[in-house]
């Protein structure tokens, strides 16, 4: 059979499959963004924004991927020269690295074997031997090792024993675990749109808590663009700063409506279920799990060592139109990262491990779908379902 036969399947821990009804949205004719009928539902969403962060502070859109929250994140908050710690447990915690580099910061890096959670003894150990931090940053989880952090406890120890801010990337956290930014006292929480929720690629979220506001007054890295305080001051008004993605904004409001009707519970529980059903099953096709702390939002699956796992994520792309990510550096041919975000059907998560499971045949690894599939449907019978 050849790739036209099967329906293109997207299971990657982001960009995501999205729903019908935003599917709709998106192919409304474009409403400008200075019409009342365009600003009631800016309002609406970014009203509607808090309640998804769970903060009372403003959470404001950026027309930018989530790399663009991420370096907002850091020139509102902070000078050249401050000092901070990093906690890098594999590519994106690099990123934030690198990018305080870039701005003239001190950075220290926490450096955490990947596949594995920061220990939180040695991040004490961290915090009370550098009291000079201006902030503490890491990932909620960290997409490329499928990954998740303790942030309750982070937190916890962070404001516990030093003045800094703590900075989380929430990207492929918030919207599949809890992550209540005021009652967890987050300092600076981060999302992006083609990750839990739910869009195309190209807007990004950012709320500060009312400490984090206080530091950008004396924040002194060069800021344009990415002013949180003029976004602010526009939003307040029913504006942002600059044109308003539109048609993301549009979309962005039908999303929020359905999660709200679905509550943020059935959310995650839905993420949780997707990932067991993905780990349970891919035991017995013969893979391993990679990450110690396996992340809801996207599960590693570590390939049997006689299996390629580029070739094996390109025999699955190209003969069976299911798209799945490898691994980046060390992790190149070793792993499958598939997603769990976003507009995903029972029958999207088992046709897609029936396909890696051909896909493992096909290139000569025999292995029985059936027990897998088995299990993966057994999971997946418990709920929540998607709606
Ligand atoms: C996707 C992602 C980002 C942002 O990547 P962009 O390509 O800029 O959208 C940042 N952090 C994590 C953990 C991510 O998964």
């Amino acid at each position: 059979m050849t790739k036209k036969t099967y329906p293109y399947r997207l299971l990657t821990p982001g960009p995501v499959p999205l729903a019908p009804e935003v599917l709709k949205a998106l192919s409304e004719p474009v409403r400008h963004h200075r019409t009342p009928e365009f600003q009631k539902i800016l309002l609406r969403s970014l009203e509607n924004l808090k309640w998804f962060f769970a903060t009372a502070q403003p959470v404001m859109m950026l027309a930018a991927t989530g790399s663009g929250a991420m370096e907002a994140a850091l020139v509102n908050t902070l000078s050249p020269g401050d000092e901070i710690l990093v906690i890098v447990m594999g590519k994106f915690g690099e990123r934030w690295a690198e990018m305080g580099e870039h701005f003239g910061m001190k950075v220290r890096r926490l450096n955490v074997p990947w596949g594995e959670s920061v220990n939180l003894d040695t991040l004490k150990i961290e915090l009370l031997k550098n009291k000079q931090l201006k902030a503490v940053l890491t990932q909620g989880v960290e997409t490329s090792t499928a990954t998740v952090a303790d942030i309750k406890e982070i937190s916890k120890l962070v404001h516990e024993h030093s003045e800094a801010l703590l900075l989380v990337d929430a990207i492929t956290g918030l919207g599949a675990m809890p992550l209540p930014m005021d009652e967890w006292k987050l300092d600076v929480v981060v999302a992006g749109s083609q990750k839990a929720l739910m869009l195309p690629t190209g807007l990004s979220f950012i709320a500060l808590s009312s400490r984090a506001w206080e530091r950008t007054k004396n924040a002194r890295t060069p800021r344009y663009y990415f002013d949180l305080s003029q976004e602010r001051k526009a939003n307040e008004k029913g504006q942002t700063y600059f044109s308003s993605a539109n048609s993301h904004v549009v979309a962005l409001d039908v999303v929020l409506e359905k999660f709200k009707k679905q509550n943020l519970k059935t959310l995650q529980a839905r993420c949780a279920l997707l990932a067991e059903a993905t780990r349970e099953s891919g035991k017995l096709l013969g893979f391993s799990v990679y990450s110690k702390s396996p992340a809801p939002s996207v599960t590693a699956l570590q390939v049997p060592d006689s299996v390629d796992g580029a070739k094996l994520r390109d025999h699955l792309e190209q003969t069976y139109n299911v798209t799945v990510m490898g691994g980046q550096d060390q992790l190149a041919g070793k792993i499958l990262r598939i997603g769990h975000l976003g507009y995903i059907t029972d029958d999207d998560l088992t046709a897609g491990m029936e396909l890696v499971a051909q896909s493992l045949n096909d290139l000569g690894y025999k292995v029985d779908a059936a027990p897998a599939l088995k299990v993966l449907k057994a999971t997946l019978a418990k709920g929540p379902h998607v709606s």
